[in-house]
């Protein structure tokens, strides 16, 4: 098939690459002319593990391609992606002017029957928003010309989104057409050769099972922090009741992690939007408010404890901190504990040296330049540089090369042996016959 897609983010990229891979012939459309130049030349805008390869393969195989024009693509294709940013609003709810925007352009240039799909996050009722804004400029242009818009929410983990792309728990297509039933089902099929994890719903329905899925992850993150700060004042090690409910087939272990909080370009827009969309129609969504509320106390945590032990004036202290991205295999710094925590160190007066394998680049992007001008904050080229002459060891995501560290040089390296663990990497009984004083989530040597 023929294929658009409009946005060449981390959803974009890895949905044209992907297509592409299975013989489909895409163009990948972006308004940033830059990342467009990039992508011409091989360089691609994000890090994801495997997409190299495939978009460079698909490029040579002329499968792929790159364009800040899509009326050019739109010429060519009959299936187009919308998968462009919807950032929140400052009341919480989704900014659908990007969407929209691609949805009026192709209004504007459409010249035959065409499948819009919405993979963009989108609240729900976006889709007939979409419809409505492609018929005002088909109908401004004088012309009627047929075309389906479907909801085909994405559900990839950044980090892991070309393995989730092509081989995806389930895909949810909403539509309401049955040549677009069948287009997309020929489309996925690539990916399921039995159909069997092809949902087919409303419209409507795939809108809010996108918003459900995420809530539901934030909620499992929020719901085992809320325990672990319940267990760190009983003096009960939140790990060992993690395996205890983990064990439960009804429970399981996925998304029971306790920590510094959940991050990322999606859970914190997304439960901020359900909740905004339960607002607009008169519902008090009081779960999901605990879950976000939650979550903004357990990004501030680690400073509690850093506080608790130097006190609030932080001149003179030096950190050392691992990870900036919001989770590992990814250098998304979007909302990231990271960014929360540096900012409380740095304006009570600490300095921090970090290190991430990855986001570097997002760090420059996402962080103000004046505290890399100042040395408030360095970033180090490699994790244990990071740690010479700190005063602590602050640990915020859990990339691998940081699961089982050299722990006798880090001690020769750090000014005291000292590790605040932000997501329970670490034994405290190894450490602490190792020598560290240390500090987890919900674990009973905080006191
Ligand atoms: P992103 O910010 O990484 O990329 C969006 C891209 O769209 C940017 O490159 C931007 O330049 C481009 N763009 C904006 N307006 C445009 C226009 N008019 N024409 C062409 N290009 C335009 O976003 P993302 O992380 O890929 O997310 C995209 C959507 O997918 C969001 O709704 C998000 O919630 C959803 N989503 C994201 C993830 C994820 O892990 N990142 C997972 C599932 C769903």
């Amino acid at each position: 098939m023929q294929l658009t897609v409009v946005g060449t983010g981390y959803v974009g990229l890895v949905t044209g690459a992907c297509f592409a891979e299975m013989g489909n012939e895409v163009t990948c459309v972006d308004i940033d002319e830059r990342k467009i130049e990039n992508l011409k030349r091989g360089i691609l805008p994000i890090y994801e593990p495997g997409l190299e390869t495939i978009v460079s393969g698909n490029v040579s195989a002329k499968r792929l391609q790159f364009s800040t024009s899509l009326q050019d693509a739109l010429a060519a294709s009959d299936v187009y992606f919308i998968a462009v940013g919807t950032p929140p609003n400052t009341d919480g709810s989704a900014d659908l002017r990007y969407v929209l925007d691609v949805a009026r352009d192709i209004g504007r240039y459409l010249s035959h029957y065409a499948i819009i799909v919405d993979k963009s996050t989108v609240p729900v009722g976006t889709a007939e928003r979409v419809r409505e804004a492609i018929a005002a400029e088909l109908q401004a242009r004088g012309v009627d010309i047929p075309f389906d818009v479907v909801s085909n929410p994405e559900f990839l983990k950044e980090g892991d989104a070309v393995a989730d792309f092509m081989r995806p728990d389930r895909v949810i297509v909403g539509c309401d057409s049955d040549t677009a039933r069948d287009r997309m089902r020929d489309l996925y099929a690539t990916f399921m050769r039995n159909h069997e994890r092809l949902l087919f719903m409303s419209v409507r329905a795939a809108e809010m099972t996108k918003y459900a899925a995420n809530a539901m992850l934030a909620t499992k993150i929020s719901f085992i922090n809320e325990i672990a700060n319940l267990c760190e004042r009983l003096d009960v090690d939140v790990e060992s009741v993690r395996r205890g409910i983990g064990s439960d087939s009804r429970i399981g272990y996925s998304f029971i992690y306790p920590g510094c909080g959940y991050g990322g370009s999606c859970f914190p827009k997304d439960v901020k939007a359900i909740i905004r969309m339960a607002d607009d129609c008169g519902f008090e969504p009081v779960v999901l408010k605990a879950v976000e509320a939650r979550n903004e106390q357990q990004k501030q945590l680690l400073f509690g404890h850093i506080v608790r032990e130097y006190g609030n004036d932080l001149k003179g202290r030096r950190f050392a901190l691992w990870g900036l991205a919001f989770k590992p295999g990814t250098d998304d710094m979007r909302e990231a504990s990271s960014i929360v925590l540096l900012n409380a160190l740095i304006a009570a007066g600490a300095r921090v040296t970090a290190y991430d394998p990855v986001a570097t680049q997002a760090a420059h992007a996402e962080l103000p330049e004046s505290w890399f001008k100042s040395g408030a904050l360095v970033l180090a080229n490699d994790q244990y540089q990071a740690l010479e002459g700190a005063d602590a060891l602050i640990l915020v995501t859990e990339w691998k090369p940081f699961r089982h560290p050299d722990f006798e040089r880090m001690g020769r390296l750090l000014k005291e042996p000292r590790i605040f663990d932000g997501r329970n990497q670490y034994d405290p009984q190894r450490l602490g016959e190792a020598g560290f004083r240390y500090t987890g989530i919900g674990r009973s040597n905080i006191r």
